[in-house]
């Protein structure tokens, strides 16, 4: 099969014939209909990413049909439309078990800890613990944009932050995940605030659904004006954004980090005194597990989120190479999506 290829960090990236997996008893062979193109696969061709063993091959975020079963998997057939989590969980440890694979200590993520989805086919390991059955209207297309950026900020806002109608909302950085945030929150009712320091992403923000977009600048004192932020999201990943995050915060309320913080030594300076004095709360978000992904396939499939506006390009899989190792060197508003 063909696929993306590369035998070390930083270095030659190129379409390369590779053998077809052979998919172990629990596993299934997904014939890759549609893969996304995230800034996380640019981190791991580059080296900042531990779980990857050379040489690789990326992609994480992916919508295809079952092409071939493992032996021990029953509930899919050959030519199932299905979509996964970034995440996939090991199924049995208690994590796994409480609908919570996001965080499984065994978890394996296809295009980190083993080969991904720029390819004509990808194993999934622990199938019928992972795969996710895909409604007929939703193209293979969207369910790829979902796998990573906008799965992770559904969960964030809901699961994590319960969110609630009417309350006030605050994303810092309009990129990918803060614009998904946006979309989320406004389909749940609530007034959002997008913060950003680049006009384009401010626009972007409006026609996501934001009701007030605000200059990184003087953001943390507009909101404290209007009473402070019930749920307020860091969708960048920088000291800046979530000290700022936090800071825009009401009594009481939730700091959400969903931007990646890659800093030397895995450490971010917190205002923690005001996380004391005002009760704040700090949660993480790591994707979505498959257990929680029907309550989004609903909301889209009752057109009440519309992942397919983000989407701006597709691309085959010769273009990839290119288009992953240039990923630093051009910004590009919305999301990518090749077709093997
Ligand atoms: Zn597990
Ligand atoms: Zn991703």
């Amino acid at each position: 099969m063909r696929a993306v290829f590369f035998e070390e960090f930083n270095g030659p990236i190129s379409i390369k014939e590779i053998e077809v997996p052979y998919p172990a008893p629990k596993s299934v062979l997904i014939k890759v209909e549609a893969t996304g193109l995230c800034r996380s696969d640019w981190h791991g061709y580059v080296g900042h990413d531990s779980d990857i063993k050379l040489p690789h091959v990326p992609g994480h975020e992916l919508a295809g049909t079952v092409a071939q079963l493992g032996n021990q998997v029953k509930n899919f057939k050959i030519g199932d439309r299905v979509t996964v989590p970034f995440v996939n969980g090991c199924g049995t440890c208690e994590w796994c078990k409480s609908g919570n694979a996001q965080v499984c200590p065994k978890q394996t993520q296809p295009g980190f800890t083993q080969f991904g989805s720029f390819a004509e086919y990808v194993e999934i390991q622990n199938a019928e613990f992972n795969l996710i059955p895909l409604p007929e209207v939703i193209s293979f297309e969207v369910a790829a944009a979902l796998g990573c950026r906008f799965a992770t900020a559904f969960r964030g806002l809901t699961s994590r932050g319960g969110i609630q109608p009417n309350q006030l909302v605050s994303i810092f950085g309009c990129g990918g995940v803060g614009l998904s945030a946006v979309m989320i929150a406004k389909a749940f009712g609530v007034r959002v605030i997008a913060v950003d320091i680049n006009e384009v992403a401010l626009a972007n923000a409006k026609n996501a659904g934001a009701d007030i977009v605000l200059e990184a600048a003087t953001a943390v004192e507009e909101i404290q004006k209007l009473g402070g932020a019930h749920i307020s999201v860091d969708a960048l990943g920088s000291q800046l954004t979530a000290e700022a995050s936090v800071k825009s915060l009401r009594r009481m309320g939730k700091h959400l980090q969903l931007g990646l913080l890659l800093t030397e030594n895995g450490l971010t300076p917190m205002a923690m005194a005001r996380v004391i004095g005002w009760e704040l709360e700090i949660l993480g978000s790591h994707g979505m597990a498959a257990f929680d992904y029907p309550k989004m396939l609903q909301m889209i499939v009752e057109k009440r989120l519309d992942p397919a506006k983000f989407i701006k390009r597709t691309i085959s899989l010769e273009d990839a190479p290119k288009a992953l190792s240039n990923m630093n060197e051009t910004v590009q508003d919305g999301i990518t999506i090749i077709k093997p």
